[in-house]
């Protein structure tokens, strides 16, 4: 069947940020594929990433997305970044999947065979040991030699004002100080893009920023470049006379005489219905207004004099002169956000 809206994946992108990110950082990655890989398909990202001679290892937000990827990949460390229940400690550890540990009833809990990872709550206050007791509780896991690496989490570090990230920094590195060699982990895109290579760090994981987005203040510092277009066909060309409305609510009357096309995208598909009455779209060429409410799994858009036809593509959004940023800031939310909202209908393809 013909895709109806689809998200081309290009490999040659991600391949280029996971080596820039990789030399900034000074540190192998343990690239984020939670949330389908930001939006971009964990399937796909998780095949280029793990061919990858900068990427030590993949990491997730889930149980579930650990254990699919830990078998996909059994030979590519998977980590998982939040608790699980003690039913599903042990079931991932026999997958090989690195397991946080914040507690001590963690580390004792843990089995014999399993590979920890001592999260570390330096202040963003989400999960894990606060820097006294995560000495003691990284202590235990090493006596039990199950130690495998330490990381914190940065609250603030993609702002312009570094002096939090910097005190999280410090408090992570009195805690690595109590600890045999671990494989330390805390950078986010932000504070690879800021902050560079931090010593002592044998990882980074940098997640918006593969995906090829930075926070504003810091476009210009690495050449990031933007892995997902997504294009939706053309389903209905229509003329719309003067003086009448289009889509729900008749947000929007016709000045003139327009021609229409409905493209195959909506709000379900993940594309903001926030962004009524800002959004524009690529189609024939040209960037064109979105007309009226997007729909559920439509939006109309103006493509008076365009030689366009049904099955045509318009790009939602694209690498280069329509960004998600763009979209983003219509919809009034972020990178994150759209990108993770991308609806299960939009078939992944990977490109080069
Ligand atoms: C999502 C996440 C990241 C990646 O953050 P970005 O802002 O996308 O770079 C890194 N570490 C943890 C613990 C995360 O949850």
């Amino acid at each position: 069947m013909l895709s109806r809206a689809q998200a081309l994946i290009s490999a040659s992108a991600l391949n280029h940020n996971l080596s820039v990110l990789a030399a900034r950082a000074g540190a192998r990655l343990l690239l984020p594929v939670k949330a389908n890989a930001y939006g971009h398909g964990v399937d796909l990202v998780s095949g280029v990433a793990a061919a990858h001679p900068d990427v030590w290892g993949l990491a997730v937000a889930t149980p579930q997305e650990a254990e699919r990827l830990a078998r996909w990949h059994p030979r590519t460390p998977t980590v998982l970044l939040t608790p699980p229940t003690p039913e599903e400690a042990g079931p991932l550890a026999d997958l090989g999947v690195r397991l946080p540990v914040s507690t001590l009833a963690e580390a004792e809990a843990l089995p014999p065979h399993a590979r920890a990872h001592l999260k570390v709550d330096t202040g963003m206050n989400r999960l894990g040991a606060r820097p006294e007791e995560a000495v003691r509780v990284g202590q235990r896991l090493a006596q039990r030699g199950l130690l495998e690496g330490a990381y914190t989490h940065f609250a603030t570090a993609d702002e312009q004002d570094l002096s939090f990230a910097q005190e999280q920094l410090r408090r992570f590195q009195s805690v690595l100080a109590g600890l045999p060699p671990v494989l330390a982990h805390c950078a986010n895109g932000g504070a690879v893009l800021s902050f560079g290579a931090l010593p002592g760090m044998g990882l980074a994981r940098p997640g918006l920023a593969a995906y090829g987005f930075a926070p504003p203040h810091l476009r210009g510092v690495l050449p990031l470049r933007p892995v997902m277009t997504v294009r939706a066909r053309i389903n209905a060309v229509h003329t719309v006379y003067a003086g009448e409305t289009v889509s729900y609510g008749g947000l929007y009357t016709a000045p003139h005489d327009l021609q229409v096309a409905t493209i195959g995208m909506g709000y379900a598909d993940g594309y903001p219905r926030n962004a009524t009455g800002q959004a524009q779209v690529k189609v024939g060429g040209q960037r064109r207004p979105v007309l009226g409410r997007i729909c559920m799994d439509q939006c109309m858009v103006d493509v008076t004099g365009l030689d366009v036809k049904v099955g045509d593509w318009a790009d939602l959004w694209n690498a280069h002169d329509l960004t998600v940023s763009q979209v983003a800031e219509w919809g009034g939310t972020i990178e994150y956000e759209v990108l993770t909202g991308l609806g299960e209908r939009v078939e992944r393809v990977l490109v080069d």
